[in-house]
């Protein structure tokens, strides 16, 4: 049974004024009602560590995946409690030279600056069962900077995370869903076994482990549109 992969990013209460990538950020009551309806379906939300089995094909049963990009501090503040009440893991894509900074990576283009989480925090995401992915150190277009640059964004964000938290870091997210089979390949070879793309379908057992399709959540999505995604 094909899986749906979520992709959020911040769940906050939307800036008034058009902004870049506004559409990024689910109302935390829009968040609230995506997960009731989830559990109202019979569906388990889980972290992408905790669905393997469901995306390989080797457990069946009604599995969505809840990612979230870029370890923003709004995820620990209005997500994370929704989580915990629904019994839903959950992973994030930390930016790892941003813990306890800001989207730095955002700020050029004009979108509003937001907090990242601190090191305690995600600590804390962790050791609540939810996943810790990496999302590189600085948020880079990976296939436009030069090789080496690139493996040392892929491999010391995954140094930097396992030491802040003590335990193996094997999911990872290309920024801006940009990747190609050599990106894909120094993932593999810095010690990751999953990582997840922008590809817009569900997950099936055929699927490249290093290139996961996901479905993105925007906030002006309708209780429609988020069943449609999950369902269809
Ligand atoms: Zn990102």
């Amino acid at each position: 049974m094909p899986v749906p992969i979520l992709l959020y990013h911040q769940i906050d209460v939307p800036p008034a004024k058009r902004v870049p990538f506004r559409s990024m950020i689910v109302h935390p009551d829009a968040f609230r009602r995506q997960m009731a309806w989830l559990k109202r379906l019979g569906y388990r939300g889980l972290s992408l560590r905790d669905a393997l089995p469901y995306i390989e094909g080797s457990k069946t049963g009604k599995v969505a995946v809840i990612t979230f990009d870029d370890g923003f501090r709004d995820v620990y503040e209005n997500a994370l409690p929704v989580l915990q009440e629904y019994g839903f893991t959950a992973t994030n894509f930390f930016v790892a030279g941003q813990i306890g900074g800001q989207n730095a990576w955002d700020i050029p283009i004009g979108v509003a600056p937001a907090p990242c989480m601190s090191a305690s925090q995600m600590r804390e995401w962790a050791a609540l069962g939810h996943e810790v992915g990496s999302h590189t150190l600085d948020h880079v277009h990976l296939p436009d900077v030069p090789p080496k640059e690139a493996r040392r964004q892929i491999g010391q964000s995954r140094d930097m995370l396992q030491d802040m938290l003590g335990m193996p870091v094997t999911s990872f997210a290309y920024p801006y869903g940009d990747e190609n089979t050599n990106i894909r390949t120094v993932v593999r070879e810095a010690g990751y076994t999953h990582a997840t793309t922008t590809e817009r379908r569900k997950a099936r057992p055929v699927d490249d482990d290093l290139g996961l399709p996901r479905l993105t959540i925007r906030r002006n999505d309708t209780w429609l549109h988020f069943l449609k995604k999950c369902l269809m």
